[in-house]
């Protein structure tokens, strides 16, 4: 999300000539934050699952005060309604706006109960729009012909409607949609009170096209910055991985996936195996070539992790030097080998220093399974005393928990 040229680590040189290929590679943050904004504020195709519950949570709220804003105005409508329009009118109108406000309150009570139900926040927010302009289409097509010109107050729900799109952490794919709708919507009201294509025709759509834009360009910058916030609070900033505390989340996430796929029944278990990672002596690397090359062997370490294991396992900084993956699906012998297979492409890597020279580098590997009725901490707990066994036993070498002295051999 942001820009790479303006990205910079704490602690990194702001002299570019001393950049050298010990220097930390931007490389790994292209995977989570070098995407162009633009790209990102676009549509949501590009957003991690874990980014649209964020995304739904923070709509959700903006559902809920929105929602609340329209139903308090919808009674205050209906004095302002009763004193402006003919009495003949309000018939037509009073109505609508009683379904209007029945209307705005469902959708503010199945905003409130759709905690963690991404689609059903997003058709909230949707609706919260279509009620207001259904309300006018109805009444522009219930009212006789000639009475459409005496409608006072009316005609600015289109232009109210796409203010409010600056409120919503919408895509601007999606606001767009909205606006294009608002504009149809105009144009209707326009055919019906005869408006269309004349002058003050014309600069409506002008007004509201205008006022699209600067929604959109709110939208953008609303969405960016959610992007990014999140982004700072879940990853780490030097390797790009998930950071510890994302982890964790996550590994509730698995659980809950977890019960879910065998309360399903016959789709069977799910099983998940979490693996914890320390290269060794690692200190002994920073104190022999530097920190900037302790920091550039951290992120091809993190490069090697992603690279070693697919799209839906997780990889994790769990701290300094630790790293944290989790595999989906695999069981603790199949992620033993996985676990091997890192090792041995860790060992074979070829990490290099400022002068080309390499670094040797190994990692040591505790392996355990998740089970689905522990808290993680459990989990990460016996990994990590697999992983100081494997330590105890000479280091470079990937041991699973609880079984005694059983040393993974896979190369
Ligand atoms: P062992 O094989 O027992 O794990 O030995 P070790 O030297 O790797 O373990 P130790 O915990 O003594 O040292 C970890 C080192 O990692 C110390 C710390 O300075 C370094 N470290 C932690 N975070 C970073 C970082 O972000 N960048 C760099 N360059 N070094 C880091
Ligand atoms: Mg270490
Ligand atoms: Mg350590």
């Amino acid at each position: 999300m942001l820009s790479r040229k303006s990205e910079r680590h704490p602690g990194e040189s702001s002299d570019r000539r001393t950049l050298s290929v010990a220097d930390p590679p931007e490389m790994s943050h292209e995977l989570f934050v070098g995407l162009s904004s633009l790209r990102d504020t676009l549509s949501s195709r590009h957003h991690s699952r874990d980014f649209a519950f964020a995304h739904a949570h923070y709509l959700r709220s903006r559902v809920l005060a929105l929602g609340i804003i329209f139903t308090l105005l919808s009674p205050l409508w209906i004095v302002v309604d009763s004193l402006v329009l003919p009495a003949g009118l309000l018939r037509y109108t009073l109505l609508g706006r009683v379904v209007l406000m029945l209307g705005l309150l469902t959708v503010l009570v199945l905003a409130l109960f759709s905690m963690e139900r991404i689609r059903r926040i997003r058709f909230c927010a949707g609706m919260l729009l279509a009620l207001p302009a259904g309300f006018y289409v109805l009444v522009l097509l219930m009212l006789p012909q000639q009475a459409v010109q005496e409608l006072v107050g009316y005609g600015f729900i289109p232009f109210l409607l796409v203010a409010s799109l600056s409120v919503f952490p919408f895509t601007l794919l999606e606001s767009f949609c909205a606006g294009l709708a608002m504009l149809v919507l105009l144009g209707f009201s326009q055919m019906m009170d005869g408006s269309w294509m004349t002058g003050q025709g014309v600069e409506e759509v002008w007004l509201l096209s205008s006022l699209l834009a600067v929604a959109m360009a709110a939208n953008h910058f609303q969405l960016s910055l959610l992007l990014r916030l999140y982004r700072q609070a879940t990853h780490d900033p030097l390797t790009g991985l998930f950071n510890r505390g994302a982890l964790e989340v996550h590994l509730e996430k698995i659980q809950a996936w977890q019960r879910e796929i065998e309360g399903a029944g016959e789709a069977g278990s799910a099983p998940c195996s979490v693996l914890m990672l320390d290269l060794d002596h690692f200190k002994r690397i920073n104190d022999t070539y530097g920190h900037s090359v302790g920091d550039n062997v951290l992120c091809q370490f993190a490069r090697i992790l992603t690279g070693q294991t697919r799209k839906h396992d997780c990889v994790a900084r769990y701290g300094g030097e630790e790293f944290v993956v989790i595999l989906l699906g695999s069981d603790q012998p199949r992620a033993l080998e996985v676990a091997e297979r890192i090792r041995y492409a860790v060992e074979a890597f070829e990490f290099l220093d400022r002068d080309h020279r390499r670094v040797p580098v190994t990692t040591s590997i505790g392996v355990t399974e998740l089970r689905q009725d522990e808290p993680p901490q459990d989990a990460l707990k016996r990994a990590d005393v697999a992983l100081y066994r494997a330590k105890e036993a000479g280091r470079n070498r990937a041991l699973p928990a609880e079984t005694t002295g059983e040393e993974v051999t896979l190369v």
